[in-house]
């Protein structure tokens, strides 16, 4: 017979180094090893479980289950609850090992960058309502109904008249037929140029209605294909160093269909130009006091998860929480092909109850939420992507001038154009164009 398992939740906080503990955010659960003959056991805790889900999908189905600890996205249950499936689209079940699962991002404000934030005062929440707003207002954009096919219209004339060049790809989804949307734009920078990816599904889903339920997907996730369109008109506005992709998913609800099949048909000469995925799946509930976010990669992700946490520090006031353990959304087959994918998501999104269901609707939006999250994007965007004009001009024969605390230095451009820089005792000035074109 086993011994019980004895735990403890504990604030994160109070944990002492050395003890035995998985953190979830700014909670913890400590246990008492059951099973210590041999140092045995302790790899994972006896009698416990860490259950990912997607929105409430596991507690829904499992109302009887009482987590011992409730992360949201991430709970632990007693061995003794578990059912008997280990897992299904929606949520899955791994033995809980010590360590972090969450962890409550420490990354520093860095230096306010104006190109930056010039570039996240031209988001405009308008727009990104009025996307929103329409794809929602669809019945549904379930994958297989008519009506996604007029959103896949929808988002590909917004994509066209922004400049990006579209192609519709074919996808199955089981049985059925549906379609991921791609627009591309090119970037100006000498080659190679990477590439910068941003996704959303476009699918909605009514789990107790079926495909003719009504699914306005509001937050999931007209919220993340808002996002694509309202950043992608964004990054239209100036050149970049790298290209641009846009990505909207069908197939998602039902098991990530559409960017499966995408990755697995990415020529490898493509995936090794990939520099970043961005995802946005729900990120407009606030479920929270703070208004908060998910950054939710792997090992692959790391830097793009840091990046995006000092965007976040320097350019909104998000609380950030990271985890490395990704599951059931579009960034997942890209991380599964080691491409370095990060999902950004509301905080606490299993505290909304109104997915996948005819209540998933824009009253429950957290419209200053969703904006916080673009403009964090937005910026770390802006970091993988250069901007073109920062390109250093090639220095032909400098002029240096001094005075007291004073630098500066003329230079030919690439453009056969005068340029001009300074130090002011403390900081360089970024280069100015003084106009006339030389020779
Ligand atoms: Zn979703």
């Amino acid at each position: 017979m086993r011994a019980p398992v004895r735990y403890l939740v504990v604030p994160t906080a109070d944990v002492a180094g050395g003890a035995t503990a998985a953190h979830f955010g700014d909670k913890s659960i400590l246990w008492v090893p059951a099973d210590q003959r041999l140092g045995r056991g302790s790899r994972t805790a006896p009698g416990l479980l860490v259950v990912t889900q997607v929105g409430r999908s596991f507690q829904d189905e499992y109302p009887e289950v009482t987590p011992l600890l409730d992360h949201g996205r991430q709970l632990v249950i007693s061995a003794a609850d578990k059912p008997r499936k280990r897992s299904n689209h929606c949520w899955r079940i791994d033995p809980l090992q010590p360590g972090t699962f969450v962890e409550v991002a420490s990354a520093r404000a860095s230096r306010v960058d104006p190109s930056v934030a010039n570039l996240l005062g031209q988001l405009s929440p308008t727009s990104y309502q009025a996307d929103l707003t329409w794809l929602a207002s669809l019945p549904t954009r379930h994958s297989l109904s008519a009506s996604f096919k007029t959103a896949v219209d929808f988002a590909a004339a917004r994509m066209v008249a922004l400049g990006y060049t579209t192609t519709r790809m074919p996808i199955t989804v089981g049985a059925g037929h549906s379609e991921n949307l791609i627009g591309d734009r090119p970037g100006a920078g000498p080659g190679p140029r990477g590439l910068v990816v941003i996704t959303a599904h476009l699918d909605s889903i009514n789990l107790a209605g079926g495909p003719a339920g009504n699914a306005p997907g509001a937050d999931d996730n007209a919220s993340g294909a808002a996002g694509v369109l309202e950043l992608g008109r964004l990054l239209s506005s100036q050149g970049w160093q790298h290209d641009v992709r846009l990505i909207l998913f069908g197939g998602e609800e039902e098991g990530l269909f559409g960017s499966k099949q995408y990755v697995a048909t990415l020529p490898a000469a493509e995936r090794s130009r990939v520099r970043a995925v961005l995802n946005m799946d729900m990120i407009a509930s606030k479920n929270s006091a703070v208004p908060a976010v998910l950054l939710e990669g792997a090992a692959v992700s790391s830097g793009q998860i840091a990046d995006l946490a000092t965007a976040a520090a320097t350019y909104t006031g998000l609380k950030v929480e990271t985890s490395l353990n990704p599951f059931a959304s579009d960034h997942v087959p890209f991380i599964n092909a080691a491409m370095p994918a990060v999902l950004t998501i509301e905080g606490a999104d299993s505290a909304n109850g109104h997915i996948h269901s005819a209540n998933d609707t824009l009253n429950f939006l957290d419209w200053s939420l969703a904006a916080e999250i673009l403009r964090m994007n937005a910026a770390a965007l802006a970091g993988w992507l250069v901007p073109a004009v920062a390109q250093r001009p090639i220095v032909a024969g400098p002029v240096v001038a001094w005075g007291p605390n004073r630098l500066d230095v003329f230079v030919t451009g690439p453009d056969h154009a005068l340029h001009h820089k300074a130090w002011d005792g403390d900081t360089w000035s970024g280069y100015e164009t003084l106009g006339g074109v030389i020779g």
